[in-house]
């Protein structure tokens, strides 16, 4: 068993030890959520600070040329393709996830003419699969959403797909799944591959381009750290975005949208998947904290997350092994993104208790207790900490307090 002293020195030997003083933690704070909401860092705080008083408060509209706002979509989708095997010109910055997953969805249907299927696994995160049944209920009922299991897969490809739609990291397990074989396996079947790096961009390398993915969403407000409700970005394989005729077809997708045409003409590449004027303070926030990230090595972001990963788990097996938590992540580092997961009959309520104490997890219908690892942040003693901390609720039994059932609007 981990000693905290040995956790302490591995803090130590930490070549991402420096990025920590970079976060705006709360005191007495051990955040284990990044993975559903990201801290605030100083440099996105200081950003909104500057785009607030200068850029709105005094450049006013003339920001929009002097302060460059109308190439953030496309200099800060730039950037977050160095974190995901993307090239310049193949991701842009803008909307929510389920709105860039609309968009795509309706892109690959129209790239595979003739093809009326979306294959999913039915442990996608439900957004993505509302997305899909709205979007196959919208057409008429010709299309059809095909949900099978993740193990499933590649049997449910065949000729009649349009599109799988996957998202990497399990947002409940942790399950990590296999880009480059399901992508050839999609492509073997003439389908194409909409990938969703929700729980996957920023925390492990991704190589979208090594894998011959074709689409691609993902979330700005989880790991990437760019505040509530932040804006997602998507990827369009540069081979075919100009066979795309947009669904949202907005002013700011168009040739020229400061022309004020009546008629719709798409512009060149990857803009014309831009529709709405984007929401500046978020991508400001978004883009500041992306260059927090890219200081820092990926790979030794995802050696420290598996580090982390064996130091919780193995801590939770050991120290609480009487207390009847089933770990549901897989045990391999391969086949798994940056969390752990762990099934327990009383988790709401062990989690409340958790976070009252400054442990901060969250918990996922109906018995998961979900602890995310980002490596930039957090230390290996946080995580002896973490679970010292459970261990005490449960050896106690604090947790069995009435005020820890009581239901929260969000969980
Ligand atoms: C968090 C998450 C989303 C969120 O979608 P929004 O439209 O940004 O609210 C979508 N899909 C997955 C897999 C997620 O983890």
């Amino acid at each position: 068993m981990t000693t905290r002293q040995q956790a302490v020195t591995l803090d130590d030997k930490d070549p991402l030890a420096s990025f920590r003083e970079q976060f705006l933690l709360p005191e007495g704070v051990i955040y284990l959520d990044g993975n559903s909401l990201g801290p605030l860092t100083k440099a996105a705080s200081e950003r909104l600070r500057q785009v607030i008083g200068e850029e709105w408060g005094q450049g006013l509209i003339q920001s929009w040329n002097a302060a460059g706002w109308h190439v953030m979509p496309q200099t800060l989708g730039n950037k977050i393709a160095k974190l995901i095997g993307a090239q310049p010109g193949e991701v842009v910055c803008a909307d929510g996830t389920s709105v860039n997953l609309f968009k795509l969805l309706s892109a690959a249907l129209q790239l595979r003419p003739g093809r009326r299927v979306i294959v999913s696994d039915d442990g996608n995160f439900p957004t993505d699969l509302y997305v899909a049944q709205g979007l196959t209920k919208m057409l008429g009922g010709d299309h059809e959403f095909r949900l099978v299991g993740a193990d499933d897969i590649p049997a449910a490809l065949d000729e009649t797909v349009a599109v799988l739609m996957m998202t990497e990291v399990d947002y409940r397990s942790g399950r990590l799944h296999d880009m480059v074989g399901l992508t050839k396996k999609a492509h073997d079947a003439g389908a194409l591959v909409l990938w969703d790096l929700c729980h996957s961009a920023g925390a492990l390398p991704v190589d979208l381009n090594g894998a011959r993915a074709d689409l691609a969403v993902g979330c700005g407000y989880k790991y990437l750290n760019g505040g509530p409700g932040a804006p997602a970005f998507l990827f369009v394989a540069e081979r075919h975005q100009n066979a795309i005729y947009p669904a949202i077809a907005g002013w700011h997708g168009h040739a020229e949208p400061f022309a004020f045409e009546p008629g719709y003409r798409p512009a060149d590449g990857i803009d014309r998947m831009l529709c709405s004027t984007i929401p500046v303070l978020s991508i400001a926030a978004l883009d500041a904290a992306i260059d927090v990230m890219l200081a820092a090595d990926i790979n030794h972001i995802r050696d420290k997350s598996i580090g982390l990963f064996e130091l919780f788990a193995g801590l939770v097996e050991t120290r609480c092994a009487d207390f009847g938590f089933q770990l549901v992540s897989p045990r391999a580092a391969a086949r798994r993104g940056s969390q752990v997961s762990f099934a327990h009959q009383d988790g709401y309520a062990i989690m409340q208790a958790l976070i009252e104490r400054g442990v901060i997890g969250d918990f996922r219908a109906p018995n998961l207790l979900r602890f995310g690892f980002a490596p930039l942040y957090l230390r290996y003693q946080d995580i002896w900490d973490a679970v010292d901390v459970l261990h005490d609720i449960m050896a106690t039994e604090a947790w069995r307090q009435e005020k820890y059932a009581i239901r929260k609007a969000v969980t």
